[in-house]
């Protein structure tokens, strides 16, 4: 079963002024498509030729673990974001967010301080824990990703890659992910939360 790439749910500069077009002509375009089309190499003629994305991901180590991963985070990310998107959140993850970190303001706070602070090329997440529904912060480094963790369901991602950023917001990561929560895809996220 080849892996595909999947449409980018808006058209690449839908986005703008907080992501231009160009970074995701780069970022769409040519990273996202290289771990797809690495992974399609990396599985061919062997025991994940037939699997789905998730469980190549679940089962795999290494090299093919981090393509494939990054193919799926990069997906999990494009969704995460929506050219109507931003401003307060509303719906069921209103109230978790309330009940989680106090206000919405202090999500926003503790996310930017510790994707910020990520020494790392990597993601940020928020993620319900299966348990008692809570959220949480998760950062990941490279290509990990919190779909391995099965205690958690991941929400939203910020990709904190510098190829995510440098066009736009060259090394200021903090001024991207300002611009991020502009594009914060509510309903994705309600989606996710309700799963
Ligand atoms: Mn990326």
């Amino acid at each position: 079963m080849k892996i595909e790439q999947p449409d980018l749910p808006y058209a690449m500069n839908a986005l703008e002024p907080y992501i231009s077009q160009e970074t995701l002509e780069y970022h769409y375009g040519k990273h996202h498509k290289t771990y797809v089309d690495k992974t399609n190499s990396l599985i061919e003629g062997t025991e994940y030729a037939d699997m789905d994305l998730e469980s190549i991901i679940k089962k795999a180590s290494g090299g093919l673990f981090n393509q494939a991963a990054q193919v799926w985070n990069h997906t999990f990310y494009w969704n995460s974001m929506s050219p109507n998107g931003g401003g307060e959140p509303k719906g069921p993850i209103a109230d978790a967010i309330r009940e989680s970190f106090g206000s919405f303001e202090n999500l926003q706070k503790e996310f930017n301080e510790k994707t910020a602070g990520n020494f790392a090329s990597g993601w940020g997440w928020i993620v319900k824990n299966k348990a008692d529904s809570s959220l949480k912060i998760v950062e990941t480094d490279d290509a990990e990703t919190p779909l391995t963790d099965d205690s958690v369901v991941p929400l939203i991602t910020c990709d904190i890659w510098e190829h995510a950023y440098y066009i736009d917001y060259r090394n200021a990561r903090p001024k991207y992910l300002e611009a991020w929560w502009n594009l914060v895809n509510w309903d994705f996220v309600n989606q996710n939360f309700e799963k």
